[in-house]
């Protein structure tokens, strides 16, 4: 930045803006080893701060990169094309708790610890609760998608935002909510590493705290075994609110730290239930039945607070008692469908071997969640290029095994180039595209998360086939797209709009497929034009519940109307058929996800108007969920940002057209 820059920006924000060398070299890293220095750093103190930090920015071309607490693992606050380092640390106040209606408003910087002991005041509790949650934003949460113990039985963040005030890329102050008619632009903000807008206010859920909490800690002689008694305690129909697994190296360093008593065995599972008091004495019962039957010789358990932190001590001290082995510690953070940790775990284990490097691991293993943590001193050059070779392979390996990237970490600049392996070239340019609809001039933190596109020789990911329907409707897609044809997407036509004479008509219906049903997951994977009601009567006859309406219609007419909000929490992945006839898939077969933005979540309420619904794939639940209550569909009068949506999917307007206009 020019000196007659620094002065304007100076002027702009007096007393709030940081220059000196000491003061960027503090904001030059966050908690990934990669370092750069902005060329200033704005104190922001309210929205108005934020909105003329990104005027002036816009002005100048100068990128601006969002900070809360600087704790991602994923290099999502480094300055790595210059500009900008917007903090909202000093934007932390907690603006209302209405515990009646269940909901607290916040701003980005209030740390996540803070809304904690204020809603404990209360009775209440917020459930996200990352390891990090002493010193991380809830900005910064919001923005990364965190997760933490608690969210096997809660959801991770985006599970608990209600509504955002954000300053967009164009420096406008919106405000979104989950409840929002169409695709819904607030999903969308959650989990986008501040790239598609900053967030300035969150409403967020609130939750009465339980009447009890029980802690269970037991060794295994194998991680196997610990794992099949994850399975086990989800198969009987209980979901605890933490279900955490710590492997030997983890244990050994645990108590070389700080001699937390842990049993020397090859895994430590800690299991959490809540709830009234008859339900966790009943369950509890269970989980210390089941993890003897599967080999665990000691079983403690622990009811009163004093004890059960006793027994979370070792697992909250984890990641520092891996610190102090070495000068820096590598966090990878893959995600694979529960029942293949025990694989995963082997691949690890190999990779390991080959590449010479010793992990901790610490897993969420109820969500199949893991972390390998590698010590390594980064002055040793071949140490680190080791240890980093090993963490991409363990990576694939995730992804190989049909998970994910990043079960909650961010993809940042870290992962930015493994985006390829999970991800399709036309689901990357997707997300290429809602960027650069959003933020043209590619000034909201970029370099993060989307990968340039890739050489010509790149081997892309295996695309799964069609069925025969859903084949002829892609070539129906593709040749209306080729003759700039209008079409409407029809399922059973229980919610049908009136479709402009002209349109194709796409029916949905003959695609009724189960296409994988995982029983040890809890996910089925189904063609979208499966009526609802058949679907729920199949599951059910198995033992198997959706949180699904009972009603009329297809499931894929059901997402894309949304009568319901919850419906956007058991959506894991979806196939889609866009405009131009391509098919893009998203999302995926693991309950955490954040490699890339949350398209699934985007989609659905979106009338058809962004793509086919071809496929979806759902968490399925052991017990039957309680009833749904659903609104009358809303069809939508797009907004600005809907419209930018819709411009990075379909720029044509040619699916279900008459939502945004005339098609062009
Ligand atoms: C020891 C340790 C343990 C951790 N444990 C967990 C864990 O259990 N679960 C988990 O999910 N993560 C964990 N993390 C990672 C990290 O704490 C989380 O990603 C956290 O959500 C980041 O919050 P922050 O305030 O530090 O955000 P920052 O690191 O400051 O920012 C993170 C990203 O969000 C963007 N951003 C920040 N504020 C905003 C905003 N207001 N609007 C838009 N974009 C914004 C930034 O540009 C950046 O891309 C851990 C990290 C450490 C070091």
């Amino acid at each position: 930045m020019n000196p007659q820059d620094l002065a304007a920006l100076r002027r702009l924000l007096p007393g709030d803006v940081l220059t000196a060398e000491a003061d960027l070299a503090a904001y030059s890293y966050d908690a990934a080893p990669r370092r750069v220095r902005p060329e200033a750093v704005v104190l922001a103190r309210c929205a108005e701060d934020v909105r003329q930090t990104v005027l002036f920015c816009r002005q100048r071309r100068l990128p601006y990169i969002a900070r809360g607490a600087g704790t991602n693992l994923s290099g999502g606050c480094a300055a790595v094309r210059g500009g900008v380092v917007l903090s909202l640390a000093r934007m932390n106040r907690i603006l209302q708790v209405d515990t009646a209606a269940g909901f607290a408003v916040v701003e980005p910087g209030a740390i996540n610890l803070r809304l904690q002991d204020e809603l404990e005041k209360t009775g209440h509790y917020y459930a996200p609760d990352p390891a990090s949650f002493r010193v991380s934003t809830i900005g910064g949460n919001i923005a990364e998608n965190a997760g933490g113990p608690r969210c096997l039985k809660y959801g991770v963040t985006t599970n608990h935002v209600l509504a955002l005030e954000a300053v967009m890329p164009d420096g406008s102050i919106e405000r979104f909510s989950a409840e929002d008619p169409g695709c819904e632009i607030m999903s969308l903000l959650v989990g986008s590493e501040g790239t598609l807008g900053i967030v300035t206010q969150a409403r967020v859920r609130i939750l009465p705290l339980p009447a009890l909490v029980h802690t269970v800690l037991a060794g295994f002689p194998s991680v196997e075994s610990a794992v099949e008694c994850v399975c086990a305690i989800i198969a009987a129909g209980i979901v605890p609110r933490a279900l955490e697994a710590m492997d030997r190296a983890t244990v050994e360093s645990v108590e070389a730290y700080m001699r937390a008593g842990y049993p020397a065995t090859e895994a430590v599972l800690i299991i959490e239930m809540d709830g009234s008091e008859e339900q966790v004495v009943r369950e509890a019962q269970i989980v210390e039945r089941l993890a003897r039957e599967h080999g665990a010789a000691e079983v403690r358990s622990a009811t009163a607070a004093g004890e059960r932190d006793r027994l979370w001590e070792g697992r909250r001290g984890a990641y520092a008692a891996c610190a102090r082995l070495a000068p820096n510690v590598l966090v990878e953070d893959g995600v694979v469908p529960r029942d293949r940790l025990p694989e995963v775990v082997r691949r690890i284990r190999e990779i390991s071997a080959r590449h010479g490097v010793k992990p901790a691991l610490l897993f969420h293993a109820g969500d199949g969640n893991i972390h390998p943590n590698m010590p390594y001193d980064e002055r040793d050059s071949s140490q680190t290029a080791r240890v980093r070779a090993a963490g991409q392979e363990m990576l694939r390996a995730c992804v190989e095994l049909g998970g994910s990237l990043s079960g909650e970490h961010g993809i940042g600049t870290e992962k930015r180039e493994a985006m390829r392996w999970l991800h399709a070239p036309r689901a990357l340019k997707l997300f290429r595209d809602l960027k650069g609809s959003f933020d043209p001039e590619d000034l909201a933190n970029p370099g993060k998360i989307i990968p340039d596109e890739a050489p010509a020789d790149f081997a892309a990911p295996a695309v799964r086939a069609l069925s025969a329907h859903g084949a002829r409707l892609a070539e129906k897609v593709r040749q209306c797209a080729r003759e700039g044809r209008p079409m409407a997407v029809r399922g059973s036509g229980s919610r049908w709009q009136a479709a402009p004479p002209g349109c194709e008509e796409l029916l949905t219906t003959g695609m009724s497929g189960v296409l994988d049903w995982d029983k040890g997951n809890y996910t089925i994977t189904v063609e979208a034009g499966i009526a609802a009601r058949s679907l729920a009567l199949e599951l059910a006859s198995q033992g198997f519940h959706a949180r699904l309406l009972d009603g009329a219609g297809t499931l894929g007419g059901i997402l894309a109307t949304k009568p319901w909000t919850g419906l956007r929490d058991d959506v894991l992945g979806l196939r889609l058929l866009l405009a131009d006839g391509e098919i893009v898939d998203l999302g995926g077969k693991v309950v955490k996800n954040v490699a890339g933005y949350d398209i699934p979540r985007l989609v659905l309420g979106s009338w058809g108007t962004l793509g086919i619904i071809m496929d979806v794939t759902l968490r399925l639940h052991s017990l039957p969920q309680a009833a749904v209550r659903a609104s009358a569909p809303r069809p939508f009068r797009a907004g600005p940002w809907q419209k930018q949506v819709k411009a990075a999917f379909d720029p044509r307007n040619l699916l279900n057209p008459w939502f945004f206009g005339e098609p062009s």
